[in-house]
């Protein structure tokens, strides 16, 4: 029994259906006789800070980008220290860096893979400039925790939604949390772009006002710099194909619930493995099914030979990326993120996964386990 071929992940159930709206969203745009900073942008802003409940929205063109523009509009540079999970997205360590600021990891909690907040009061000084909360996976960081460190000690909390797209936690969504938050709609994100594109999402005018000037060259009218800004532009055809996305996300998210449902259940009778933790209202898109394993290697090939696709996140953890070797850290300094880089796997999930491919998934992982 062999006849499945299926992906990490694959579009063709999102898009397939609604292809007609992308290509008159495209279409609306070529006519619209205007690419750069117009009404779909201005639309999709809009649209999104109404669907998780923020006052301002700000289009980038990357997550990566929606970072750096959040560390830059808190006036975090030289000198100045951001508290990161050591087991964070590179773009996360990327963005502290590129802005001059130090990177101060700590470390995850080892079931969630969220930045363990017991771990941060004893990284603090008077440097600590603010606390990156990167919900990891599709599930928020633990809020409260942080916001009240944050709110002790007068640091603020940037928050990373780009994996936690409509995520709630306590009922409120991610990207309301922090003082000034990015999220990414790469392709492959819950909400996914054609194309790169992210947003800055804020409940603060004054920070909102500086980031709109600082994706456009620090304009504050054309050609009129109020400050040395970057090019980090949403688009218009990005916006449009957001525009359009966006009124399937909750169908989607709920997809990838059921999914991870259907894993929990079947899954958790093999005693090697460690699940996720379950949640199912909303407080855990998952965005990555992400399961935990010592012969993680091994299942990884075997389910390959079974034409199922996996993948890590992430393979390296920051601190032993070639690029950070500058900071000569080694893994015995991150047990927990090195543990997690060894012994994480990720298995497919995404809208139009069918349950007898899910059954087949399950099947194999067990056989693999009994052999
Ligand atoms: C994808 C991702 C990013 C980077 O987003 P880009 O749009 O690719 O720059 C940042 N942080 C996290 C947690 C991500 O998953």
């Amino acid at each position: 029994m062999n006849n499945f071929e299926i992906p990490y992940l694959s579009f063709k159930a999102m898009h397939k259906p609604i292809e007609l709206e992308l290509q008159s969203a495209a279409n609306r745009v070529i006519k619209s006789n205007w690419y750069i900073l117009g009404k779909e942008v201005a639309d999709f802003e809009k649209q999104y800070t109404s669907f998780i409940s923020c006052q301002y929205g700000v289009g980038v063109n990357s997550g990566l980008d929606g970072l750096v523009l959040s560390l830059k509009a808190l006036e975090i540079g030289p000198g100045d220290e951001v508290v990161v999970a050591s087991n964070a997205y590179i773009a996360c360590w990327n963005a502290i860096h590129l802005v001059g600021a130090t990177i101060v990891p700590v470390e995850p909690d080892p079931f969630t893979a969220n930045i363990d907040p017991g771990q941060i009061p004893s990284v603090l000084n008077s440097n600590t400039k603010a606390i990156m909360a990167v919900h990891l996976y599709g599930r928020l960081c633990d809020m409260d925790a942080l916001s009240k460190i944050g709110r002790i000690n007068g640091i603020p909390i940037i928050e990373d939604c780009a994996q936690s797209h409509g995520a709630s936690y306590n009922g409120t969504i991610a990207g309301n949390f922090g003082t000034i938050n990015s999220t990414s709609f790469y392709p492959g994100k819950n909400l996914g772009a054609l194309g790169d594109a992210g947003i800055i999402t804020t409940n603060d005018s004054v920070l909102a006002d500086k980031v709109r000037k600082l994706r456009n060259y620090g304009f504050s009218q054309k050609y009129v710099s109020d400050s040395i800004g970057y090019n980090s532009r949403l688009d218009e055809m990005q916006a449009a194909i957001l525009n359009t996305k966006l009124k399937y996300l909750t169908e989607w998210n709920e997809a990838r619930i059921k999914i991870a449902k259907f894993y929990d259940k079947h899954l958790t009778a093999v005693p090697e493995l460690t699940l996720p933790k379950p949640a199912y209202h909303g407080d855990h898109v998952y965005h990555i099914y992400c399961i935990q394993t010592v012969k993680r290697n091994e299942l990884q090939s075997f389910l390959k030979s079974k034409g199922i696709g996996t993948l890590i996140h992430y393979p390296i953890p920051p601190y032993l990326q070639k690029a950070y070797s500058f900071l000569k850290w080694d893994g015995s300094r991150f047990p927990i993120a090195s543990r997690l880089a060894e012994q994480s796997l990720s298995l497919p999930i995404y809208p139009g996964l069918e349950e007898n491919e899910l059954a087949y998934i399950c099947d194999q992982i067990k056989s693999f386990f009994e052999q």
